[in-house]
């Protein structure tokens, strides 16, 4: 990457956490919108509070104390029409770079002007000239900034990387990008970022959006194709042994988890290896429906293995599963970090005398250290990443294929499933354990913050515990988010100083956040303040408030999960929403948050979300895809027709057999399959 102007070593390594690690990455990192400036207005049509564009000329420059110790720089400018001034604030360079007399072209948001009355530009992006280029004067690429770039930064760069388009990689054959009507890839590369105009970008957005979905549709014809050739142990479908488990279990079966296992049962039966999703809301009983596959391989001899994302729901996950396994005589372990070396030596032992059933862990699981005696399960917990490597690792160990399970509690909308997960037979528990109780969800505006406060008081007061959630770790400039660590500080210090409150956050190490959560989940502090870490698992069912800062912030499925941490008790569990949105994005967030509000199902909201942004955040949630180009699945998702050409040109090419460099590109893109 450094090869590239203006690419330092430093600004390399911030690429390269977002997952760019070459000029192509660099090219595929694609706007997640474009700013309208590529119609210039003149000064007179200024409007308060529009983000316009001008071409003006200079008539003076001076540096001034800006307010709040800030340095601000001021341009008086003018064009035919009339006169306006922009400012900067704490970007002193701007008073040597402008000088008198210079034509520049301006974009930014205009304000009137609390000093002179009349209208200015603040912030805006400038270039010299008369036509404006990169950042003024166009349809404007806006990046996700992350970890210090700008989008100024990258659009720089990206520019300058253009070239490179030409070389790319393309798996589209000509005839079919013909057939379709699709712009070649390097016009596309080029639109998408640097658009002539709206329609321009569609094309642009659609072509490269096929290019996703016929690789992701490759992969999976692959996946499946695999599969049938690969051996997994067949396990025979007992009912005595199902009614047996069934009895076992502390309570009675939904209708939905008898289902999903009824087919797991089925497909355990069958000499190929298992793939199925097993989807369901945080608190559908997945584990359950988990712990009878494994009952029922246990019984034909065959041992399970249960792998969550992390140490502590693997720990929840053992917990969970404790009480249905004992009935029936299954020995079962926990194998984590935390671990001791001797124990350790003996679990794994245990597990390749055939000693144990089942062995919970987390993907350490994995390794080549853990040879089960006769694996016949896995299941998957919350891991979109258990792909094919993982599955013939496991299965050079134990001489056959596992059969799959993989549990997941991201909502995927009906009408994405069969792009996202085609390979795999999905199980949905859309059903809920009776009694399970619906959180009461409320937004809360900034005028009743003191009364949330109160109602927390008064939760803690009878005896509940409170999470509260902020947007970022640390304070930062650049998103006026409340972090957690001053959060927690405020709240210690001027709001509940008289409770005990606890800090998570992804900063702290493995060890220290488990640490924490189980002196909560023990009732050690009254109130968790802490980043979207808690997002996944745990269970403290003494939990009845959940109290989200920033909660426009947030996407719909993580609100959900945040959500799901609440009501898992006998005691009535709320969801408080507050926000301090000014504007910014905020027809959007108010749509989600009065989703979040209405509905409480997962599948509601995700389909809701779905209609809002498009599957964008969805792709994100399954984690697998790469991080520089989720967003522009968007268009391909949700365009059936597209899906369908692609899945008939994905048909077409396995027919006629497939280069290694395509099968390689196909799996390093594969989204869904890597599930199975
Ligand atoms: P998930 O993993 O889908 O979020 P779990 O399997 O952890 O859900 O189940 C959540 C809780 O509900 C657990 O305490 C479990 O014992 C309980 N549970 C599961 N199935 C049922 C059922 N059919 N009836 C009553 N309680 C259930
Ligand atoms: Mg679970």
């Amino acid at each position: 990457m450094t090869a590239l102007a203006g690419v330092t070593p430093a600004y390399a390594k911030k690429l390269e956490r977002l997952g760019i690690l070459t000029v192509g990455d660099l090219l595929q990192h694609y706007p997640r919108r474009h700013e309208d400036f590529s119609r210039t207005v003149p000064v007179i049509f200024l409007a308060d509070g529009a983000k316009q564009t001008v071409k003006v000329q200079v008539e003076q420059v001076r540096r001034r104390p800006g307010g709040r110790g800030r340095l601000a720089t001021e341009a008086f400018l003018s064009d035919d029409s009339g006169r306006m001034k922009a400012i900067w604030f704490n970007q002193p360079y701007m008073a040597q770079t402008l000088h008198v007399g210079d034509e520049v072209v301006l974009s930014g948001k205009v304000q009137k002007d609390r000093r002179g009355g009349g209208l200015a530009m603040m912030n805006p992006a400038f270039e010299r000239g008369t036509t404006g280029g990169l950042h003024t004067g166009r349809l404007v690429p806006l990046y996700p900034e992350t970890y210090g770039l700008t989008s100024k930064w990258i659009r720089a760069r990206i520019d300058a990387a253009m070239d490179s388009a030409d070389q790319m990689r393309d798996e589209v054959p000509a005839d079919v990008e013909r057939s379709q009507a699709l712009p070649s890839l390097p016009r596309a590369i080029r639109q998408v970022h640097y658009p002539n105009d709206e329609e321009e970008l569609n094309q642009a957005r659609k072509r490269i959006a096929f290019r996703q979905l016929l690789l992701m549709q490759i992969a999976v014809l692959i996946s499946r194709e695999q599969r049938e050739h690969q051996v997994a142990p067949k396990i025979a479908y007992d009912v005595e042994r199902a009614r047996a488990i069934r009895d076992a279990l502390p309570f009675d079966l939904t209708d939905a988890q008898r289902k999903a296992a009824h087919f797991i049962f089925k497909d355990m039966a069958e000499p190929r290896p298992m793939a199925r999703l097993l989807q369901g809301d945080v608190g559908s009983g997945k584990t359950a429906v988990a712990a009878m596959a494994a009952a029922m391989a246990s019984r034909a001899g065959y041992q399970t293995l249960l792998m969550a994302p992390t140490e502590i729901l693997a720990q929840q996950h053992a917990r969970t599963l404790r009480p249905y396994l004992e009935p029936l005589q299954m020995r079962m372990d926990l194998l984590v970090g935390s671990t001791t070396a001797a124990n350790r030596r003996r679990i794994l032992d245990e597990l390749s005398q055939g000693d144990l059933d089942l062995l919970v862990g987390t993907h350490a699981l994995i390794e080549p250290t853990v040879v089960p005696r006769s694996l016949g399960l896995v299941v998957s917990d919350e891991q979109h990443r258990f792909g094919v490597g993982q599955r013939e690792a496991l299965a050079q160990r134990s001489g056959t294929f596992p059969h799959v399970l993989s549990m997941t509690a991201t909502p995927i909308p009906r009408t994405l499933q069969l792009t996202l997960y085609g390979d795999l037979t999905v199980s949905v528990l859309d059903q809920m354990p009776p009694g399970r109780q619906v959180v009461e969800t409320r937004m809360v505006p900034a005028a009743q913050r003191q009364e949330a406060y109160d109602f927390v008081r008064g939760q803690v007061a009878g005896g509940r515990q409170v999470f509260v959630i902020c947007p970022l770790v640390e304070d930062s400039d650049l998103i006026q988010a409340r972090s957690a660590t001053s959060e927690h500080e405020r709240l210690q210090k001027e709001v509940f100083p008289e409770m005990r409150l606890a800090l998570l956050h992804g900063r702290m190490k493995p060890a220290e956040k488990d640490g924490v959560m189980e002196a909560f989940k023990a009732g050690e502090f009254q109130i968790l303040v802490s980043t979207s870490v808690v997002e996944v698992g745990v269970d403290v069912p003494n939990a009845t408030v959940m109290m989200i800062e920033g909660a426009e912030r947030f996407g719909l499925a993580q609100l959900h999960q945040f959500r799901g941490r609440v009501g898992r008790g006998e005691h009535k569990a709320f969801c408080l929403l507050l926000s301090d949105a000014e504007g910014a994005d905020s027809a959007d967030s108010n749509r989600r948050l009065d989703a979040m509000v209405r509905y409480s199902s997962g599948f509601d909201l995700a389909e809701e979300d779905l209609k809002i942004r498009g599957p964008g955040d969805l792709i994100g949630a399954t984690g697998a895809q790469h991080g520089h180009d989720a967003g522009l699945l968007v268009a391909g998702l949700l365009d059936v027709r597209l899906i369908a050409a692609a899945r008939e040109e994905a048909e077409r090419l396995v027919r006629q057999g497939l280069d290694p460099a395509m099968v390689r590109a196909a799996q390093g893109f594969h989204i869904a399959g890597s599930l199975s």
